[in-house]
Formats: C-alpha cells, sequence, structure tokens
C-alpha cells in the first residue's frame, strides 16, 4: 500500500502526486502538526488559513473518493508512527518541499526509516512553473544575479506576452509606466472577501484557544481557504482590479493597504492557484482588450519574473543565505512591529494591516518598513523572522530572498544593484501619508523632522566604505560630501538621537 503524504503549503489539486494516485488503494497523509505551528510565533490568521485550507482539502479529497488519514498531532513523527501502525505503507510519496528546515526535517525522517519504506519524490512544478533544478540551473556562477534576463528568457521560452519573437509592445519591461502616484480621492474596487464557513469558525475558536498570545486579530478572516474561493478571488481581479494595478503599482494611500494588488500570494503560496493559471488568466484578458498592457506586463513580472526568480535564489543560495548580513546590523525589533503604534504614520500604514490580516502590499513591505529597518540598522535576521512570522502568504522560500536580498541587501547586492533606501520625500511623492504625519517631511534635524531624513544621510554616512564607489550611488554620495561639516554633524547628532528614542521606546506611538 502506498501512502501519499501533502504537507500544509501543498494544497493543489494538479499535484503528480495526486494526478498518478490509486484512489482504491492508496492512502492520502495529512498532518496538522502541533510541533511545526511552533516553529515561530506565526500570526493568527496566518495559521487559521493553513488548518482551514487543510482540513477544506482533506474534505474535497474525499469528496472526489480518496481516502484521507488526517490527523492532528503533537509532531510530524508521532503522526507518522500511528499512521504506519494502522496502514504499514510500504511505499511513501512526496511532493518535494522548498524550505531548508522542512527539506532538513524530511531527510532526517527518511533517514530514521532505515530503508524499511521507500520514499518517493514527486515534482512540485504546478506550485512552481520551474524546477528546482530548472531554476538554479538558470543561476550560472555565484551571482550577482540580474532577473530582467531570468525574466526575458521564460518569457520567450512560455511565449507569453510576445509578438512575432518580441515582447508585444516593443519593450519587456513597463515598469516606468507603473509609479504613478495615487490622488486622496482616487478610489479602488475592494477585493473579495469570504465569510468564514463552519470549518473555518471552528479553526479560529482553536487558533484563539490554543495560540492566542501569538500576534495578530481574527476579528475579520478574509482569506481563501478552498480552491474554490480562490478563483472567485482571481477572477474578480482580473476583470475589476487589474485594470488599475499596473498604473498605481508603487503608490500607497491612507487607509488603503489593498488598493489594486491582487491579494493572490496566499493562494498561490499555499497550492490553491498555481502560477501558470494566474499569467495565463492575466494574458487572456490583455487579448481581450479588457486590461492595459502596462498592468498586464507588471502583474505577470511579478509572478514569471520575481515569484520565480527569488526562489531560484534561495534554493541556490541556502543554507548559508539565511545569516547574511553584509552591513552588520544589530539592533533590536521595535515594540511597534507588533503592537502597530508608531509614530511615524508611514509605518503605522505599513504595521496596521499586517497585524489585522497578516498582509501589507510590496511598497510598503519594502519602502517603508525594509527601508526604516536598514535606515535604523536593525538585525536582518530579527527582521525576517518578523516578516516569517506575520504574513499570511509569508514562506522561508519567499522571505528570506526579499528580505534578506531586496529590502535589506543583507546578501551585499546579490539581487538588486544598490539598497532600496530613501529619505522621506521618496515615501511623500509616492504616497499622502506625510500630510497625516505627527513628523514633517521637510525637516532634517529640527525636533518634528522625519526620521526618514536624517537617518538616511546617516546611513550613506555609515555605509561609505561600502556603497560609495557604486555606480548607482554616485551622485548622492556627492551631495552628501558637498555638504558643509558643520551641517554633517548637525544630522549624525540626530540620527544619534532617533536611534536612542527607538531604543527607549519614544517613537511608539
Ligand atoms: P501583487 O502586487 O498583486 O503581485 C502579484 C503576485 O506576484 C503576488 O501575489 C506574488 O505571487 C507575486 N510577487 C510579486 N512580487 C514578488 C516578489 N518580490 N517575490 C515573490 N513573489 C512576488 N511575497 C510572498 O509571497 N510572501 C512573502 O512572505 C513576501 N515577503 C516579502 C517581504 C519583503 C520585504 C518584500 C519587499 C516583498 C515580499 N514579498 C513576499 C513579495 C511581494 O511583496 C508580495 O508577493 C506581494 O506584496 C503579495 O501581495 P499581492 O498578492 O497583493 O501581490
Ligand atoms: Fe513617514 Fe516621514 Fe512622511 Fe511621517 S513625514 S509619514 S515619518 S515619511
Amino acid at each position: 500500500m502506498k501512502t501519499r503524504w501533502i504537507f500544509g503549503n501543498q494544497l493543489c489539486h494538479q499535484l503528480p502526486l495526486l494526478n498518478e494516485a490509486d484512489k482504491q488503494n492508496d492512502v492520502i497523509l495529512m498532518v496538522e502538526a502541533k510541533s511545526r505551528s511552533l516553529w515561530q510565533s506565526y500570526h493568527k490568521q496566518k495559521l487559521v488559513l493553513i488548518f482551514s485550507g487543510m482540513r477544506h482539502f482533506a474534505e474535497e479529497l474525499e469528496e472526489k473518493g480518496f481516502t484521507v488519514d488526517y490527523r492532528k498531532a503533537e509532531s510530524f513523527t508521532e503522526a507518522w508512527e500511528s499512521h504506519r501502525e494502522r496502514y504499514h505503507p510500504d511505499e511513501v510519496h512526496v511532493t518535494t518541499v522548498t524550505d531548508h528546515r522542512m527539506k532538513r526535517a524530511l531527510k532526517k525522517w527518511e533517514n530514521n526509516l532505515n530503508g524499511e519504506v521507500a520514499v518517493h519524490y514527486h515534482s512540485e512544478k504546478p506550485l512552481f512553473l520551474l524546477s528546482e533544478e530548472e531554476a538554479v540551473d538558470r543561476l550560472k556562477g555565484e551571482g550577482p544575479w540580474k532577473q530582467d534576463a531570468f525574466y526575458r528568457r521564460l518569457r520567450k521560452e512560455r511565449d507569453i506576452l510576445m509578438e512575432d519573437g518580441n515582447p508585444v509592445g516593443g519593450r519587456w519591461s513597463f515598469d516606468q509606466d507603473n509609479r504613478k502616484p495615487a490622488d486622496e480621492d482616487t478610489a479602488f474596487v475592494k477585493p473579495r472577501t469570504f465569510r468564514p464557513d463552519d470549518i473555518t469558525k471552528q479553526v479560529i475558536k482553536e487558533v484563539e484557544r490554543d495560540f492566542g498570545d501569538n500576534p495578530g486579530n481574527l476579528d475579520a478572516f478574509p482569506w481563501p481557504v478552498t480552491r474554490k474561493e480562490a478563483l472567485k478571488k482571481l477572477n474578480q481581479f482580473i476583470d475589476e482590479r487589474l485594470p488599475t494595478f499596473g498604473t498605481y503599482q508603487d503608490a500607497m494611500l491612507l487607509d488603503d493597504p489593498f488598493m489594486s494588488h491582487s491579494l493572490l500570494s496566499s493562494s498561490i503560496n499555499i497550492g490553491f492557484l498555481n502560477p501558470e493559471e494566474v499569467i495565463e488568466k492575466a494574458e487572456a484578458a490583455y487579448a481581450a482588450g479588457e486590461a492595459p498592457l502596462n498592468a498586464v506586463e507588471g502583474f505577470i513580472r511579478q509572478i514569471l519574473g520575481w515569484r520565480e526568480y527569488m526562489r531560484a535564489v534561495y534554493v541556490k543560495k541556502m543554507p548559508g543565505y539565511a545569516s547574511v548580513n553584509e552591513l552588520g546590523h544589530e539592533a533590536e525589533l521595535p515594540a511597534f512591529f507588533y503592537t502597530g503604534k508608531p509614530k511615524m504614520k508611514c509605518m503605522e500604514q505599513a504595521i496596521r494591516p499586517v497585524i489585522d490580516v497578516g498582509y501589507g502590499h510590496h511598497i510598503q513591505r519594502l519602502m517603508i518598513i525594509g527601508n526604516f529597518s536598514n535606515l535604523f540598522g536593525i538585525s536582518p535576521q530579527a527582521v525576517s523572522d518578523w516578516f516569517n512570522e506575520m504574513y499570511v502568504d509569508a514562506y522561508d522560500w519567499v522571505v528570506l530572498p526579499n528580505v534578506l536580498g531586496m529590502a535589506l541587501y543583507a546578501d551585499g547586492g546579490l539581487l538588486s544593484t544598490k539598497p532600496y533606501v530613501s529619505s522621506g520625500s521618496y515615501i511623500k511623492k509616492m504616497s499622502n501619508y506625510c500630510k497625516h504625519c505627527e513628523f514633517n517631511v521637510k525637516h532634517q534635524t529640527e525636533d518634528d523632522a522625519c526620521p526618514f531624513n536624517a537617518m538616511y544621510w546617516d546611513f550613506l554616512d555609515r555605509h561609505a566604505d561600502k556603497l560609495q564607489d557604486n555606480p548607482r550611488m554616485k551622485l548622492i554620495y556627492s551631495q552628501w560630501q558637498k555638504r558643509e561639516e558643520e551641517k554633517k554633524k548637525e544630522i549624525k547628532k540626530k540620527a544619534a538621537s532617533l536611534k536612542q528614542q527607538l531604543t527607549k521606546g519614544t517613537l511608539e506611538a
């Protein structure tokens, strides 16, 4: 008899491991392992998403005629032992996992079987467009690599948004058309949400009971917990929200943490939707004239380009990648990352939705939270742990390259040519946050000065040895060097005082 073991982020009906299953003789094993939920103090929304998603998936498999052994256990090992005693499998089939810690745990479990049960690994392909081998093969040498080359190759090979061998519209990327700030009165179509059904309500109760001290709220739980719901969310996005995705991709607006973002990452990363079908639907919307090219190309680039690329970098660079700290940052994470009450309006707007629903859009993650963490020198591992815990779409393979690489430059520029840092002026340009903030974005050293300003120059000054020769940073360094010594001293003094305020907790509201 064969066991087919499905893990909590592989809830995909098209898994090869399922396609070739024999419904009469094979048993599907699924385990809610308490020990796995304790690896970190995960956001309650994330726990509800995974447990409810698993229970719904098990139910769907049973409806399709599979036998499912669904176990709640202290650990995977405990569940496996009971399953083995009950069914006596001679083969176990699993889908390749990407996260390193899970890979190690699986290897250990496999070694402990001493060859008494044969373990077969199946392709993870519907969960990603490329297999691990195919992805890693595209990253030659030890880096740095370029995402755009990776993306173009995939576009050509898969004939996505291509016309006679050339990119549709004559350009590979419409990024420059995707940076419009939103006006205060721009109204975006709200993303579709779902009312918790009985299964989800039960999981919410259990999570409140067993993980009540974990971060996050469960007052509203808006996430799809089945493929059917995820498809509804995808369709609504394509029909009603994709057209404005491109233009406002980098914009931020007070009290609208969603804008035109798809909110599909939690569904794609858990397996409800596969990246290929999401890309196909977006491309079809362009072909039908229902969404403009800058929106469709911008959206497809995120999935075909960034998602696959980040995963390739993770697989290639782990395990060493987890501990990179090129800039030597060691500061602790301030408490407001969990309370959601910083004085800075931009930080409050970026963290609040994370606490409420485990979500923030890309620019909030990158240019607000990542930027702040870099400017204040917070330990990259403290930041990546927080991201791993707090977002509904977070898994190690996507968190580490995005946080350590893209946002914090902790890998020394393996996947971005310069750190994504900015003063308050970028935040003012791309959002209306500053208008509602108690700090003054135009001030640098005054009592009410925007903290991002002095901290930005201080960051450049303290990392000059590593960054001033970077061709993309020469101009900004020449501006800093031209400043009068007295002014530089004043800025450094202000930055030192801000760092103290952060440590003392006086940047909390
Ligand atoms: P949209 O803006 O609608 O984008 C569409 C899709 O593209 C997303 O659903 C996602 O599948 C994919 N995508 C876009 N950018 C990336 C990227 N850089 N890497 C991988 N996929 C991408 N994404 C996660 O899925 N999980 C994370 O834990 C995560 N942590 C991040 C941390 C930081 C510091 C940064 C800068 C980015 C992070 N991202 C992460 C990438 C990106 O921010 C999210 O995928 C996106 O915000 C999810 O929201 P959405 O579905 O509305 O995305
Ligand atoms: Fe953020 Fe500074 Fe603007 Fe306040 S003034 S919202 S701290 S950038």
